[in-house]
């Protein structure tokens, strides 16, 4: 497993792969690495992927000031060894001055999907998530990028990215894994004390209660956000929102009808930010 680190070295890199006739996939990621991570892997190689990199860049720009960018857990040994054991072809983690040389002045800058939902409490978080993905396209050159359905406004916002300006690559969102008591795997799950872990288990068992209910025919958005938002401030939680919206164009959906709907929220527990959603 090659571990790269310069822009100029991971371009090269995918652009011998390509000569080999191989696809190239590539998984955007802070580092820290879990299951979740990992079975981005395994979703690149299932969508046709010969050679697969995985970025580890904690990207100073979709930190606010007030946010965790100093203290974002970080461990590359460990990812690396994770990765290696994996099987994936390459990392590339630059170092934050390889790809913020200079302050930035040019930014990518979705204007439709990236306002609501998180961007109410994140209002800068999405412009920095859409210009270090697209820098790190234009370094790893991939045919095929994955992320997952936790981060799911993020993963529309990036697929609307490729949409609009035209990059050649397929997206895949890949299904959020969960731990076995149905909290959805994050590196910050690190922040919770054990009680506050046991208390944001009232994420998953809420959004699960709510598929149920729906399953059994409840099509009214409005009473199982409120069921939901009621369960997390019963388990000490603090609600940032609970919301139904179109599983892909994200515009609010107060009735069930046809088309895929999905319920995302974000909460805190102590001082950690957890986000889960669910679609239907
Ligand atoms: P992060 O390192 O948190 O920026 O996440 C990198 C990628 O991994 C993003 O595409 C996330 O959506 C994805 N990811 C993080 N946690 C999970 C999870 N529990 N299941 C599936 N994908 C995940």
């Amino acid at each position: 497993m090659q571990i790269i680190r310069t822009i100029k070295d991971m371009q090269k890199w995918s652009m011998d792969r390509k000569k080999e006739g191989k696809t190239v996939a590539v998984v955007p990621t802070m580092g820290f690495l879990h299951e979740g991570h990992l079975s981005l892997i395994d979703a690149a190689r299932a969508a046709g992927a010969d050679a697969v990199v995985v970025t580890i860049f904690v990207n100073p720009i979709q930190f606010a000031p007030n946010e965790d960018f100093d203290s974002y857990p970080r461990d590359f040994e460990h990812d690396a060894a994770l990765l290696r054991e994996k099987g994936a072809d390459a990392v590339f983690a630059p170092a934050v001055t390889e790809m913020y040389p200079a302050p930035v002045t040019c930014m990518v800058v979705e204007n439709k999907l990236s306002k609501g939902l998180c961007a109410k409490t994140r209002p800068t978080h999405f412009n920095g998530v859409t210009t270090v993905v697209a820098k790190l396209f234009n370094a790893t050159l991939p045919d095929i990028a994955v992320f997952g359905q936790k981060d799911a406004q993020q993963a529309r916002v990036l697929k609307r990215m490729v949409r609009d300006l035209n990059f050649p690559i397929r997206m895949v969102i890949a299904p959020i894994v969960r731990e076995a008591d149905g909290l959805a795997k994050s590196s910050r799950n690190k922040y919770l004390s054990p009680e506050e872990r046991g208390r944001a288990l009232a994420l998953s068992r809420s959004l699960r209660a709510a598929k149920s209910m729906v399953e059994a025919g409840e099509k009214d958005m409005a009473k199982l956000t409120a069921f939901i938002s009621k369960e997390i401030e019963a388990a000490g939680g603090k609600v940032d929102y609970v919301e139904a919206v179109d599983a892909e164009d994200l515009e609010p959906c107060p009735v069930k009808g046809e088309k895929p709907l999905m319920i995302a929220l974000a909460a805190w527990f102590g001082t950690t930010r957890l986000i889960d959603n669910i679609v239907f």
